[in-house]
Parts: C-alpha cells; sequence; structure tokens
C-alpha cells in the first residue's frame, strides 16, 4: 500500500492528510493559515508534513492550493485570497520535507478527488463546480485532468455571465461566481428580506437583522419556509443552471458535480439546476443529459485528490 500527504492550503485553513491508494485518509491534521506571509504558510506545510511523515511511510507530497498555478506544478502565479506572487511553493516545500511534491490548484486537486474516490468514479469526463464563496472549478476529459496550456484552466467561476455586472476580485465585471456563489446566495437572500421583511420572519428571529444573516441562516430559514431564502435559492440554481449548460455546450460532459460549502444544502437547489440545465442545453431532446451529482468525499476532497495526484506524479 503505497502511502502519500495530501495538503490543503486555503485562505484560513491548512488541511494535511495521510492517504492510501484507495483514498482512505488514515491520520489528519489541522493548522491555521498564516495568510499574509508566503515564507511561513511553507513552513507551516512542511510542519505538517513532516510530523505525520515521521509516523507513516509516505513517498510523496501533493499540496493544492487556492490560486493559480503553473503547468510546472510548481510555482503559484497569483492567488486572490493569500499574498502568493510567483511563489515557488514546490521548491520551498521540498527541500524542507526531502520529499517529491506537487503544487495543483485547489479546485483541480478536489475534483480529482471525486473523480477518482467521490461522486465522479465511473465517468470519464467529468465537470467539477465548487460552489463556495466564490466558484471554483475543475475538468477531467477522458481521465485526464485539464489544466490548460499554462495551468491556469478550468477558472469557472471568472466567466463572465453578465455584460458590465457586479465587480469581481478578479478585476473583471459580471462573472459567474458573482451570480450563483455562496455569496451570491447571500446578496440575493438580503435583498429579498429587505425589500419584504414578512418573507423573512424565521430568518430575521435567527440573525436579528438583514445585515447579519450569515449563510448557515438562509439554509435554515428556507427549510422553514421562509420565501426570501426559497427565492435567493431558486436564483442561485437558475443561474447554476446556466452555466452547466454553457459548460456542456463546450465540454460535454458525462456527468456535473456540484461541491463546496453550498453543496451541504444541495437538496435545496440541485432538482432546480437539473431542471433549468435541461430546459437550456443546446440541443436538448437530441442528445443525452449530463448527470448532475452531489460532490461525497465534503472537505476532505482536496487533499484526498492533492495526496492522488502526488501518487500519479
Ligand atoms: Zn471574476
Amino acid at each position: 500500500m503505497a502511502l502519500t500527504i495530501g495538503v490543503d492550503v486555503g485562505g484560513t485553513k491548512i488541511a494535511s492528510g495521510v492517504v492510501d491508494d484507495d483514498g482512505r485518509v488514515i491520520e489528519r491534521s489541522l493548522r491555521h493559515t498564516p495568510a499574509d506571509n508566503p515564507e511561513k504558510v511553507a513552513e507551516t506545510v512542511a510542519d505538517a508534513v513532516t510530523e505525520l511523515a515521521a509516523r507513516h511511510q509516505v513517498e510523496a507530497v501533493g499540496v493544492g492550493a487556492a490560486g493559480f498555478v503553473d503547468e510546472t506544478r510548481s510555482i503559484i502565479r497569483f492567488a486572490p485570497n493569500l499574498a502568493w506572487r510567483e511563489e515557488p511553493l514546490r521548491k520551498k516545500v521540498s527541500e524542507l520535507v526531502s520529499l517529491p511534491v506537487v503544487v495543483e490548484n485547489d479546485a483541480n486537486a478536489m475534483a480529482w478527488g471525486e473523480y477518482r474516490f467521490g461522486a465522479g468514479r465511473g465517468e470519464s469526463h467529468v465537470v467539477c463546480v465548487t460552489v463556495g464563496t466564490g466558484i471554483g472549478g475543475g475538468i477531467v476529459l477522458g481521465g485526464e485532468l485539464y489544466r490548460g496550456r499554462w495551468g491556469m484552466g478550468a477558472e469557472l467561476g471568472h466567466v463572465q455571465a453578465v455584460p458590465d455586472g457586479r465587480p469581481c476580485g478578479c478585476g473583471n465585471r459580471g462573472c459567474w461566481e458573482k451570480y450563483a456563489s455562496g455569496s451570491a446566495l447571500l446578496l440575493e437572500t438580503r435583498k429579498n428580506a429587505e425589500a419584504d421583511p414578512s418573507s423573512a420572519t424565521h430568518m430575521l428571529r435567527l440573525a436579528g437583522s438583514v445585515d447579519e444573516i450569515k449563510g448557515e441562516h438562509v439554509t435554515e430559514a428556507a427549510r422553514h419556509g421562509d420565501a426570501a431564502a426559497l427565492e435567493a435559492f431558486d436564483a442561485i440554481a437558475g443561474w447554476l443552471a446556466q452555466g452547466l449548460a454553457d459548460l456542456a455546450a463546450i465540454l460535454d460532459p458525462g456527468r456535473f458535480i456540484i461541491g463546496g460549502g453550498v453543496s451541504g444544502a444541495a437538496d435545496l437547489f440541485v432538482d432546480k439546476v437539473r431542471e433549468g440545465y435541461a430546459e437550456r442545453l443546446t440541443g436538448r431532446g437530441h442528445r443525452p443529459l449530463a448527470e448532475i451529482r452531489v460532490a461525497e468525499l465534503g472537505p476532505s476532497a482536496g487533499l484526498v485528490g492533492a495526496a492522488d495526484l502526488a501518487r500519479l506524479r
């Protein structure tokens, strides 16, 4: 049994784990991300790896990172939420741990984890859409992770959905993630609650005021039948459906996987996404419909995928 370590470096947490070749996590470690200091991030990753490697015979390390990773899987060119600019993370970590290291975009790592061990099993053409604060993407075509020429492919959240729309952290306007992510869900809900507080009675009891409404309030209020929350879920579902139909026009996958934090409330919107997708798909009625499934590995998908990509390096 070959063991590798997967590391998922997010904006607030660094999750690491020893993973076997069936995608099982044998031991985990969780650390805080020193987000404003690239040197410290590399050291924290190396510390976590060293600690785990002392107790297990591991052969390589895969690091999933929330940023634009170059085609050699070594350098993080840029990260919207961390202080990385042209950061040679692979070199730094491999020098500190004396093991082979590969660096992957975190959404690519998640998609790979789901493809190999989760909701993507058994399908060779998979598009994974990670719906959280923003939208991340990962594409598997013919059983291969598609990275693009420069490693920057599958940034699905930044396809323009609305000309001159809401400004995005990437510098453009109207990006899909500004309409179909968890942040958009919250924005929509607050707008609805403000326009008609009687449509948000349960939610306002939970949150106190419109400004204090959080993601978990939206989900709970939707389950209690608050129209403000249910309509916001419908709006997000519509934008997701449109985006998936557009992706199918380009990629024609056999399966979409919806993951990320918002997928925890998938029962509130995934049927609407399936419906809307079928209504918007080009050539509908004359082609098979891709399945739309909910991710299965939860928050572990990134580290499991990164560990597997390190094994297959
Ligand atoms: Zn954008």
